[in-house]
């Protein structure tokens, strides 16, 4: 494989030779070796009914891991912020009923052991992806951080935050391009999928494509999804709802519990054209 290189100051990120990758491993799951994990979920945890409901929905589907957040980045104070521990609790439910890896959001520094606590990834989300105090807090974390690119993030400085993660010690960073801020009206983001292939030849990371906060959109989700797939990522992370239109948060990207399995289907014809299972 070809290698690019991005910077002489990624030290700990950048690819050392064409065979050089971290596996990095989530319950039975590993991510970055052959297959595509699946993490699938609702944006934001809402009540135990719908996380319940969501996590049988995600299981049947074939995915691998459940996300959802307690913790929310919302752009309004007024919107709902998640439900905090309390969501954080639910979603340990679960994981027990079902055997789903959960991904969940961290937004402080403050409160990485409690969410590390329940959680078996911490996302890092886009609008923290430059917040340094945070990085350097689940870089000494235990468990695996799940790094999303910032909206107008190059992917210079995207790799400057995973070198932050890696340099306070914590080896297993997953890098997530959910979308840059672009001037389409049509689409919420301009999901970069080029950044996919770069990633795989400029870092030792896996790398994980995010097609509902991508696009914003849900007719455009599985035909990204695709892409990415396509592209050469190691995992994809859907946001699903059992009834979008009543959504606390991205009800408008949010797929539909046939959707789902329908994507789930067609995702693996193009993993296994790309030489990957699913
Ligand atoms: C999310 O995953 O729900 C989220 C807030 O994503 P992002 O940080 O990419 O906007
Ligand atoms: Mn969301």
């Amino acid at each position: 494989m070809t290698i690019i290189k991005i910077s002489d100051k990624i030290r700990l990120a950048s690819k050392q030779g064409p065979d050089h990758r971290t596996i990095v491993k989530v319950g039975p799951h590993n991510i970055g070796g052959e297959h595509v994990v699946v993490i699938a979920g609702p944006c934001s945890v809402e009540s135990r009914d719908q996380i319940m409901g969501t996590a049988r929905i995600v299981k049947e589907a074939g995915c691998h891991m459940l996300r959802g957040g307690a913790f929310k980045p919302r752009t309004l104070p007024y919107s709902f912020q998640g439900l905090g521990e309390e969501g954080l609790e639910m979603l340990a439910e679960a994981r027990r009923e079902t055997g789903l890896p959960v991904v969940t959001e961290v937004l402080a520094p403050g409160d990485v052991e409690l969410v590390e606590s329940y959680a078996d990834v911490l996302q890092i989300g886009a609008r923290n992806m430059q917040n340094y105090p945070l990085l350097r807090r689940v870089g000494a974390a235990e468990k695996p951080v799940f790094l999303k690119r910032g909206m107008a993030a190059t992917i210079e400085e995207w790799l400057g935050c995973a070198e932050y993660i890696l340099n306070e010690g914590n080896r297993d960073v997953i890098l997530c391009e959910r979308g840059l801020r672009g001037f389409s009206k049509v689409t919420r983001n301009t999901l970069d999928v080029s950044a996919v292939p770069v990633i795989r030849q400029s870092s030792h990371l896996p790398v994980v494509i995010d097609p509902s906060h991508g696009t914003g959109v849900r007719s455009l989700v599985a035909p990204m999804a695709y892409a990415g797939v396509a592209a050469g990522a190691d995992g994809v992370m859907l946001e699903v709802h059992p009834r979008p239109e009543e959504a606390l948060s991205d009800g408008a990207q949010s797929l539909r519990p046939p959707e789902l399995m329908e994507l789930m289907n067609q995702i693996r014809k193009v993993a296994n054209a790309v030489g990957r299972s699913v």
